[in-house]
């Protein structure tokens, strides 16, 4: 009986030579299809094997050359897929550092594709021909945005603060107040990254209080720069005390020495009046006097992932200069996308339609009920009676270390199994291609529609019918 269903597995070539094989051929290739076709009748084989005698006939195996091609393309398709694949961001986190903070927007994306298709202007001066700086492209947009005299890219924000404090501050002290010690996700520690740059931490002032006279105080013949570190993922409440930029500036010029700001979050809109609170800008640090301000590309910008330093000319100079830049530096694929972000800005109307983390943190709750009440009835149309849709408003989250404490009114789709735990619906979410991420409150899975996408609503749909 074994040795029959064994002999009745079609061979390689006959499996290559039906019109499903031929069109496996034309869509990848001769060899890969052959591997595959292989890797799949050997496994029908062992489990042919493995097979009891007395058990084979209830298994019936279906040896069909359809049927095994339909496995074949399965396995094509599946080896072909890449690990960092794109998503389903139903969490509600808009900036989600482990889904990838930012997506671009349309002009950003065109930019990427153009820079990857093509040679371009990377680092030559396109009028004499002669090599030119790889920071041109953004030079004069960020002084247009930001007043900045110069400016400079590099890898991530973490990678700005690093090469800033190496170059201005290496074996000297810099001052910084307790309450900004710092620690973003990842392990980026503010005086860790200062041990590694070679600066001295000088700590000032108490957690929750700090006089411009602490820093004052604390001003030697050592002292390199005066920190400030803006507490974008905490906030401290209550009886505090902090030293505006301005004031601080002040006494560094007194003192002869600069003042670095790294900003976290760097944002160049307000968006108070689309329902955020007050987050301070780069333009008013700079504004203020700060020398050297450092924000990240792919938090509130909406940008790729970049460290963008600007300031004055003599300090950025500086860190051109410094051998960690060379390490630090940018890609052209961000640099592009960077340029394409930051020209969206020059009307910050049209910033907030196309540049997606501020459209998803603008959006009004009046859209997103909206947005809810077609999901709530696509979804109702596939569900089996063992599932339980409810909508109802929530709360979403600004994410990336951004806004820790603002609450953005929401709304979302409740899911609920009679016999599945959320735990099971969400695991059945996530192993769904393109996983599904969603967040689990009340005991039921729930998609936040802020961070839903347009493209997201079939596949939420789709992988939800599949559960029954
Ligand atoms: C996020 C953040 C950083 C690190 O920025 P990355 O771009 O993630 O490297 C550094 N400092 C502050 C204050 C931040 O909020």
């Amino acid at each position: 009986m074994k040795q029959e269903i064994l002999s009745q597995i079609p061979a390689v070539n006959d499996l290559l030579a039906a019109e499903f094989g031929q069109r496996l051929v034309e869509d990848y290739s001769h060899q890969l299809v052959v591997d595959a076709i292989r890797k799949i009748t050997a496994k029908l084989r062992e489990e042919v094997l493995a097979t009891a005698e007395e058990e084979l006939e209830a298994k019936e195996f279906d040896l069909s050359s359809q049927v095994i091609l339909k496995q074949v393309k399965d396995y094509l398709e599946k080896e072909d897929r890449l690990i960092l694949s794109p998503a389903v961001n139903a969490t509600g986190v808009v900036l989600h550092t482990n889904l990838g903070r930012s997506l671009l927007s349309d002009k950003a994306q065109q930019a990427v594709i153009d820079v990857a298709d093509n040679y371009s202007t990377l680092e030559v001066d396109v009028a004499t021909g002669e090599r030119g700086s790889r920071y041109n492209n953004i030079k004069e947009i960020l002084a247009e945005l930001t007043g900045a005299e110069d400016c400079l890219v590099v890898n991530n924000n973490a990678a700005a603060v690093l090469l800033a404090l190496s170059s201005l501050a290496s074996g000297k002290e810099v001052i910084i107040s307790r309450g900004q010690l710092v620690e973003i996700g990842g392990s980026f520690r503010v005086p860790d990254v200062m041990e590694r740059s070679g600066a001295k931490l000088v700590e000032v002032g108490s957690t929750n209080k700090v006089h411009l006279r602490d820093y004052q105080e604390a001003i030697t013949e050592e002292t390199a720069l005066l920190l400030k570190v803006h507490t974008s993922n905490y906030k401290i409440l209550g009886f505090t005390k902090d030293v505006k930029p301005a004031e601080l500036v002040g006494l560094a010029r007194q003192n002869d020495l600069p003042v670095f700001e790294d900003l976290g979050s760097g944002i160049f809109v307000d968006l108070t009046g689309d329902g955020l609170s007050y987050e301070p800008t780069v333009q008013e640090s700079l504004e203020a006097g700060v020398d050297v301000v450092t924000f990240s590309g792919d938090k509130l910008l909406g940008g790729p992932q970049a460290g963008i330093i600007v300031g004055k000319q003599e300090y950025i100079e500086e860190m051109k200069r410094h051998p960690l830049t060379r390490a630090l530096r940018i890609d052209k694929f961000s640099l592009a996308a960077l340029e394409a972000t930051l020209k969206e800005y020059r009307d910050l109307e049209r910033a907030k339609e196309k540049i997606p983390t501020l459209r998803m943190l603008a959006i009004s709750p009046e859209e997103l009920k909206q947005n809810a009440e077609e999901l709530l009835s696509q979804l109702s149309q596939v569900v089996s009676e063992d599932f339980e849709l409810n909508l109802r408003a929530g709360i979403s989250q600004v994410g990336g270390g951004s806004f820790p404490l603002e609450e953005l009114t929401t709304y979302v789709i409740e899911l609920r199994h009679e016999q599945l735990s959320t735990e099971e619906l969400a695991a059945k979410l996530r192993a769904n291609y393109p996983p599904i991420f969603t967040r689990i409150a009340n005991d039921a899975v729930v998609f936040d529609l802020r961070t839903i996408q347009q493209q997201d609503y079939q596949i939420i749909v789709e992988a939800v019918d599949k559960f029954v």
